[in-house]
């Protein structure tokens, strides 16, 4: 490891075995914290080529096991996932809702990362709720409600369950390729159909300005497109909570106004526009520079 931590530091591009090797590293418990630290921390120096990237989020995903569904489920099988924001609880109003529609949606999410919350810490509000659930299990509850959202685990993405928390702690959590491959390697593990993104720009996200956020979107879906993942990707703003509550258990209060036709304007039209469908591979409506449809969040 020492060696691939210097060359990544001097700014030399990783080979897809050595990529493997740390993520191995990382997921036996062989590699150190420090060292996955400072390899984190080369990556977010250096960044990652789109060959690098792809092959650090392969190797995240091959890290667990692969989910499998159904035959029947083929072409239902859908996501979304956000990049991070504040107040933001889309998530637990376009899962069921989509699950509604007929769709089959098996996400697997995150905590908080950085300043930005986290979907799973938001269900733990919700007394005896567990995130942690195997795979025969989702599919139960996939079978029955049409959705699940669990958390990475000893047996789904653990490589990413071990670079998340480490990121969090290091100052890496802005970094594109880490960003795309914690991301993808979960959806990846879900053998997904299509995938829905919500990169967000602003004050309040991850990234500042919209034209550093349709970076992080470009590198996702064509990330996800080589994974075979049908992708769009919406940018949304990020200035101000979305929604008016900020909080675990009033967020989800929140979603479940939404989910019975109220909520807030900005939360309900963030569903919606997520949540419709678009053509195979084409940009969200704005992504080549207009806004999405009459809205000054979205584009
Ligand atoms: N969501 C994730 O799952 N990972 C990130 O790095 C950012 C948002």
């Amino acid at each position: 490891l020492p060696a691939l931590i210097r060359k990544k530091r001097d700014g030399e591009r990783l080979e897809e075995e050595e990529i493997q090797s740390f993520v191995r590293g990382v997921t036996e418990g062989t590699a150190q914290q420090g060292q996955i630290g400072a390899m984190l921390m080369a990556i977010r120096l250096r960044g990652m080529d789109a060959a690098e990237t792809l092959a650090l989020t392969r190797a995240m995903a091959a890290s667990g096991r692969a989910l499998a569904w159904p035959p029947a489920w083929r072409g239902l099988l859908v996501d979304k996932h956000s990049t991070g924001g504040v107040g933001d609880k889309v998530s637990l109003a376009l899962a069921p809702a989509l699950a509604a529609c007929g769709c089959k949606v098996p996400m697997i999410s995150g905590r908080g990362l950085g300043h930005t919350g986290g979907t799973l810490d938001k269900l733990e509000a919700i007394p005896g709720f567990c995130i942690s659930q195997r795979p025969e299990q989702m599919q139960s509850i996939l079978e029955r409600v049409g959705c699940c959202i669990v958390g990475q685990s000893e047996e789904l993405v653990p490589a990413d369950r071990v670079l998340y928390g480490l990121r969090d702690v290091t100052a890496t959590v802005d970094s594109l390729p880490l960003i795309t491959a914690s991301i993808l390697s979960k959806k990846a593990a879900e053998q997904l159909s299509a995938l829905v993104l919500d990169v967000k720009f602003g004050s309040a996200a991850l990234y500042p300005t919209q034209e550093s956020a349709r970076e992080l979107a470009q590198s996702l879906v064509a990330v996800g497109e080589q994974l075979g993942i049908h992708m769009v990707a919406v940018l949304s703003r990020m200035d101000e909570p979305l929604g008016r509550c900020v909080g675990n258990s009033l967020e989800v209060l929140e979603a479940l106004e939404c989910l019975e036709g109220g909520g807030p304007p900005d939360l309900r039209e963030l569903v919606t526009t997520l949540g419709q469908p678009r053509g195979r591979g084409r940009w969200a409506p704005g992504m080549g520079g207009q806004h999405g449809p009459g809205s000054a969040h979205t584009s």
